[in-house]
């Protein structure tokens, strides 16, 4: 690797460390030429095969693009898409694929955005998990209401109703005094 220094060709391995959850490695590299210090990262490459059997490499620019469309009027930025492409990123990395269809990858942006837009993953998921009917949409929808109340009725259970002191609280309090 050229030293992005001086270009010199050559650059000597000084340290090298795993990071990211063993999913890469950082090498501390000095160039013999200049003497300066820099750091490259080494991933394994993921490939996205599509339906006709051609390969790319996996592009978070794509991913974006790809859900774009379906947060059309949607209250969603482009820091919220970057954000998704990255998590969409670390979740595949993270589940050791080196390879993933175009199809799979499409199922793997569906939870981040339901989290992100419920509207825009209503959309995509109509395209991904090929909606055929109302009836799917009706189906989807009563899922999202369900994982809503459960989010809801999680907020309830950590507080006591008001008023309500735990038994014997009072009790300890006042059992000094005669
Ligand atoms: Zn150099």
């Amino acid at each position: 690797m050229h030293c992005p220094f001086c270009r010199h060709s050559d650059s000597r391995v000084i340290d090298s460390r795993t990071a990211d959850d063993g999913t890469a490695i950082r090498r501390r590299r000095q160039c013999p030429e200049c003497g300066k210090r820099f750091t490259t990262a080494e991933t394994v490459t993921l490939t996205v095969v599509k339906r006709s059997g051609v390969t790319e490499g996996f592009s978070r620019g794509k991913v974006v693009s790809g859900v774009r469309k379906a947060c059309q009027g949607r209250p969603v930025s482009d820091d919220d898409l970057a954000l998704l492409a990255q998590t969409v990123e670390e979740n595949v990395r993270a589940s050791g694929c080196a390879e993933i269809s175009s199809h799979d990858l499409g199922l793997a942006i569906l939870t981040p955005l339901r989290h992100l837009d419920e509207i825009a993953y209503l959309r995509f998921a109509s395209v991904y998990r090929a909606f055929e009917g109302l009836e799917d949409f009706e189906a989807e929808i009563a899922l999202l209401r369900a994982e809503r109340d459960l989010a809801g009725a999680d907020l309830t259970d950590h507080t006591s109703p008001p008023g309500e002191q735990p038994p014997g609280s009072r009790d300890e309090l006042t059992s000094s005094s005669p």
